[in-house]
């Protein structure tokens, strides 16, 4: 029998308890510091305790999860944590396409594909001197916002790109990587596409609340002008939006756009969760900054469904029982190897 595993952080309960409610066995990959945490939560079968996640490489670890016919979820500390060769050597078969992680981790790549899929995407900027806009400054990888920063200048740029330098956060401006601002609502999209029947589901919507940007907005404005901070973006929360009914088409073929270009891009493409992110501006057109080529913590929002898995599902579908749902459906028609990599 199959059984889900996963790393004991990010989104872990909701995948869990999901895998539970589809009658497959739950384990966690889970560092000591944090089991006492886990245990409160009676879905999870079997822990697997580790002093740092990287351990799910070793040997001894992938024979545990190899005997007990685990699947791996992938999520945003996997990604966090382990760099792209770490990942692609996982020898435990990984829920998803493991190979697309890399494009979501690295700037160049990622932008190669959602141009590939038509997203609007807005400029980046490849030097600090071609600065006439405003932009924001972001770090490579998931770096969840932090140490991120506003500037309309190549001047203003230098000072805050020399604060975090100075802070130890970047070490250069290669660590950087420039984008025009784009202004508007910002809505991450999250999406499932099933290798098995084809068909792209859209999941919900979810907004990110972002310390200490957020607090901005707070503070009236002649305080922020003699106040030297330079706010982050640090995600702490998520809370749920339902979009216009409008706008639904065009997030459909976005979604499918989406799986198009990495198919062809990425063999064998987008498979499993994913979210696109960005922002719709005053025409109600949506400006794509970023993907997530894997399940992504704001569908946490939505563990008994959402307003739109609710229309497709009779039953309460998070986005974790919905991963397991597709692990039974592949193990019971023998093919496993359509869904993971
Ligand atoms: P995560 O891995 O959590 O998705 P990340 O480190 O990959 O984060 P982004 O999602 O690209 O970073 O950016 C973090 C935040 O910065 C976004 O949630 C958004 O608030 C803001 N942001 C990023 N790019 C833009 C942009 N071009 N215009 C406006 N806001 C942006």
């Amino acid at each position: 029998m199959t059984s889900i595993a996963t790393l004991g952080s990010h989104c872990a309960l909701q995948v869990l308890k999901g895998a539970k409610d589809e009658g497959l066995k739950t384990l966690l990959v889970c560092e000591k510091r944090r089991e006492s945490l886990y245990r409160r939560f009676n879905f999870i079968d079997e822990f697997i305790l580790v002093d740092s996640f990287v351990d799910v490489l070793d040997q001894k670890i992938s024979s545990v999860l190899e005997q007990n016919n685990s699947i791996l979820i992938p999520h945003g500390t996997l990604i966090a944590q382990m760099n792209t060769e770490q990942i692609e050597s996982i020898k435990t078969p990984v829920f998803g396409n493991k190979m697309i992680l890399k494009w979501e981790a690295d700037r160049k790549l990622k932008e190669q594909l959602m141009h590939e899929a038509k997203l609007d995407v807005p400029k980046s900027i490849a030097s600090p001197s071609e600065i006439n806009t405003l932009v924001i400054a972001k770090r490579h990888g998931a770096a969840g916002g932090k140490g991120y920063f506003l500037a309309t200048s190549e001047q203003e740029y230098n000072k805050k790109r020399d604060k975090l330098i100075e802070q130890g956060i970047i070490n250069s401006d290669s660590d950087l990587y420039i984008q025009e601002y784009a202004s508007g609502v910002l809505a991450y999209l999250q999406y499932f596409y099933s290798p098995l029947n084809e068909k792209l589901e859209f999941f919900g919507v979810d907004k990110r609340h972002e310390s200490d940007i957020e607090a901005l907005a707070r503070i009236p404005a002649e305080v922020q002008m003699n106040s030297d901070k330079v706010p982050s973006f640090n995600v702490i929360a998520n809370s749920p939006l339902v979009l216009r009914e409008s706008l639904l088409d065009e997030v459909y073929s976005m979604g499918e756009r989406f799986v198009e270009a990495s198919k062809k891009l990425v063999s064998p493409g987008m498979n499993g969760p994913f979210c696109i992110e960005g922002v719709y501006d005053e025409n109600a057109t949506f400006k794509t900054f970023e993907f997530s080529a894997r399940i992504v913590a704001g569908t946490n929002l939505y563990i008994d469904g959402s307003p739109y898995s609710t229309l497709l599902y009779d039953e309460p579908m998070s986005m974790g029982r919905r991963i397991a749902r597709e692990v039974k459906l592949a193990s019971e028609g023998n093919q496993l190897d359509k869904i993971t990599t």
